[in-house]
C-alpha cells in the first residue's frame, strides 16, 4: 500500500479547517449580498464540453493538462480543469436564459490539471468562481471585479492589489496576435519551448509566461491594450470608470491576457504581495460566444476563478485568519466506572445546543483535569462517587481554577449562564 497523498494533492487537515471556512464564509456572504446563486456541478464532465470550451485553437497547453478518462461504457470523460464550462453546460441545460439578466452563478470546489507542482501550483487544487451572465454592459464586467476585491478583503487582505486590462475585440486581438508573431517568429529560438508553442497556437499567451528569456524579448514590445479599437477602448473607460466611482483600487495592466480564445475586452486579474512566484490570487475576463459554442443561446457573460489555496497562503502571510477551532464548554471526566456512562448521557443531553466533551475511561482527577485543560474547554465537570451520591458535578473553571458545586438538573442552565 501507498501511504502517500498523489503529488500535487493535499489533504486540508483539521487545524486548516478554520482558515478555509474563513475563505468560505467570506465568499459566501459578498456572493449572496450581490444577489449571485450558488450552483453545484459534477467534478467531472464528458471530455467535450471542456474541448468545445477549450475550442478550436485550443490552448495546447491547456489541453494537455487535463486528466481524462474512459469510463467501463466507452465514454470519454475529464475531471473538470476550470469551472466555467460545467457552469455553462449547467446553464444551458437547465434552461436558465428564461431567467431575469443578468443571471449570477456562483461556485466552489476542487480542480483538477495535471501541472509541474510548485509553490501554489498543484494537480487537485479549489476554487471559489462567479459567472455574469446575459449582460454585454460593462457594468458587469465592474461588479465582477468589484465582488473579487469585496471578497478578498472580507478575507482580511490589505495587501491586495487589481490589474485590469482588455484583450480587445476579435479583430483587435487577431492584429495584435499578428503583430507578436510578426515580431517573435524571428526570435523563436530563443524563446522558451511553452513560449514557442503558445506563439503558434496563441500568441497573446506568450506575455504570460515568467521565463526570463521571454520577458527579454517581450521588453520593448507592444502591449494588448495598445491595439485596442474604438469600442473595446470606450468598453474599458467605463469598467475603470465604475471602479474609480466604487472606490475599488486597481492598475491599468496592459499586457494582461486571458488563456482561452473565447475571451474577449475586459481582462482582470487580483494579486497579492509575498506569497511567492505565483502572486495571482484569481483572474478573470468576458467571454463571448461560448455559450452559442456550447449549444446554447448567444448570450455574453463575465466571470472569474479565485485560487483558494493561493488566498489562504496570502491570508496566512498577512495573519488574516482569526476563526478559531471551536472549543467545547465542558469537558466531563468520571472518576469511576458507573461515571463513564453517566457523564456519557450528560453529554448527549447537554448537546442539544451546547459544545460538550467527555473522557471516555476513568479517570483520577489529575489527569482528567489535564485531558479537559488540553481540550481546551472552559469548564471541566468531575463526576464520582460523592457526586453521584449527592446528585451533582464538581464544575471547575479552568481558566481561573474556581470551583462550584452544581445539580445535574441545573447544569445545563449554569453553563447557559456562565459561559
Ligand atoms: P485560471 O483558472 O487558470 O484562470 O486560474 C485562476 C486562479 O486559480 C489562479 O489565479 C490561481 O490562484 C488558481 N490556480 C490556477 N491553477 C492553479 C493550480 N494548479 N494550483 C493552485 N492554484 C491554481
Amino acid at each position: 500500500m501507498r501511504s502517500q497523498a498523489v503529488k500535487g494533492t493535499h489533504d486540508i487537515l483539521p487545524d486548516e479547517q478554520p482558515a478555509w471556512r474563513q475563505l468560505a464564509e467570506a465568499a459566501a456572504v459578498e456572493f449572496g449580498r450581490a444577489g449571485a446563486r450558488q450552483l453545484t456541478t459534477p467534478v467531472f464532465e464528458y471530455s467535450e464540453v471542456f474541448e468545445k470550451s477549450v475550442g478550436a485553437s485550443a490552448d495546447l497547453v491547456v489541453q494537455k493538462e487535463m486528466y481524462s478518462f474512459e469510463d467501463r461504457g466507452g465514454r470519454r470523460l475529464t475531471l473538470r480543469p476550470e469551472f466555467t464550462a460545467g457552469v455553462l453546460r449547467a446553464f444551458i441545460e437547465h434552461g436558465m436564459h428564461t431567467l431575469p439578466t443578468p443571471v449570477k452563478l456562483w461556485s466552489a470546489g476542487p480542480l483538477f490539471r495535471a501541472e509541474n507542482v510548485q509553490r501554489g501550483r498543484y494537480r487537485q487544487f479549489h476554487q471559489l468562481n462567479l459567472e455574469i451572465i446575459g449582460l454585454s454592459q460593462a457594468l458587469a464586467d465592474a461588479e465582477a471585479v468589484q465582488l473579487l476585491y469585496a471578497i478578498l478583503r472580507r478575507c482580511g487582505l490589505a495587501r491586495v492589489h487589481m490589474r485590469v486590462g482588455s484583450v480587445g475585440d476579435p479583430e483587435d486581438r487577431a492584429a495584435y496576435n499578428a503583430y507578436l508573431r510578426q515580431a517573435l517568429e524571428p526570435h523563436q529560438a530563443e524563446l522558451s519551448e511553452t513560449s514557442r508553442e503558445r506563439l503558434r497556437l496563441n500568441p497573446m499567451r506568450v506575455l504570460d509566461s515568467k521565463a526570463e528569456q521571454d520577458q527579454a524579448l517581450l521588453a520593448g514590445l507592444k502591449r494588448p491594450v495598445d491595439f485596442l479599437g474604438e469600442a473595446a477602448r470606450a468598453h474599458l473607460d467605463e469598467v475603470t470608470g465604475h471602479l474609480r466611482d466604487w472606490q475599488v483600487p486597481f492598475e491599468i495592466d496592459p499586457g494582461i491576457v486571458r488563456g482561452l480564445d473565447y475571451y474577449r475586452r475586459t481582462a482582470f486579474e487580483a494579486h497579492a504581495q509575498g506569497i511567492g512566484a505565483q502572486s495571482a490570487l484569481g483572474g478573470g475576463g468576458r467571454y463571448d460566444g461560448l455559450i452559442e459554442n456550447l449549444g446554447g443561446p448567444p448570450l455574453p457573460g463575465v466571470g472569474w476563478a479565485l485560487g483558494s489555496e493561493r488566498v489562504l497562503d496570502a491570508m496566512a502571510q498577512e495573519r488574516a485568519v482569526h476563526a478559531d477551532e471551536p472549543r467545547p464548554l465542558l469537558f466531563l471526566v468520571p472518576l469511576d466506572e458507573p461515571a463513564v456512562a453517566e457523564v456519557a448521557r450528560m453529554a448527549v443531553r447537554l448537546r442539544r445546543g451546547r459544545h460538550v466533551e467527555h473522557a471516555y475511561v476513568r479517570r483520577n482527577p489529575g489527569k482528567g483535569l489535564r485531558d479537559a485543560d488540553r481540550s481546551g474547554a472552559v469548564f471541566a465537570g468531575l463526576r464520582g462517587d460523592t457526586e453521584r451520591s449527592r446528585g451533582v458535578l464538581q464544575l471547575k473553571r479552568l481558566a481561573t481554577g474556581e470551583q462550584t458545586e452544581v445539580a445535574e438538573d441545573e447544569l445545563a442552565r449554569f453553563l447557559d449562564e456562565h459561559a
